[in-house]
């Protein structure tokens, strides 16, 4: 997509902290950091919200959640815990339209909102 801000990350012409990479998923820091550890995971393939996820694309989706745990494991994290959060549409304050996983962790999180 051409005007989508993770695609740009994807195609390197935004700069970005990588983290993980392979053919089908990336791995980047967030550029406002909520927590000591957030690490935005994404697929390279441009789907803009989980709502528009296809049957396709669930062994993908299955693969970014094994990706969520080795850098969960990298990142130090793995004994204490992490949070991985999905914004999904204008109620969940999504503001990037390229699906992303929050990989949240480093200190006591929040108050659970579910
Ligand atoms: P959303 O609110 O859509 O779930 O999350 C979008 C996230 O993308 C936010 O946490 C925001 O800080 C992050 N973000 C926005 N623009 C950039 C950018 O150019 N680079 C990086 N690394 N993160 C970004
Ligand atoms: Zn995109």
């Amino acid at each position: 997509m051409d005007n989508c801000l993770f695609c740009k990350i994807v195609k390197g012409e935004i700069p970005s902290t990588k983290v993980y990479e392979d053919n089908e998923i990336l791995a980047f820091k967030d550029i406002n950091p909520a927590a000591p550890v957030h690490i935005l995971v994404i697929p390279k393939k441009h789907i803009a919200s989980l709502i528009d996820m296809q049957k396709e694309d669930e062994i993908l989706v299955g693969k970014i959640y094994t990706v969520i745990n080795k850098i969960a494991e990298e990142q130090g994290v793995k004994e204490n815990g992490f949070r991985v959060i999905v914004n999904c549409g204008r109620d969940a304050g999504q503001e990037v339209m390229h699906l992303h996983f929050h990989l949240i962790a480093g200190t006591k999180l929040g108050e659970k909102i579910v």
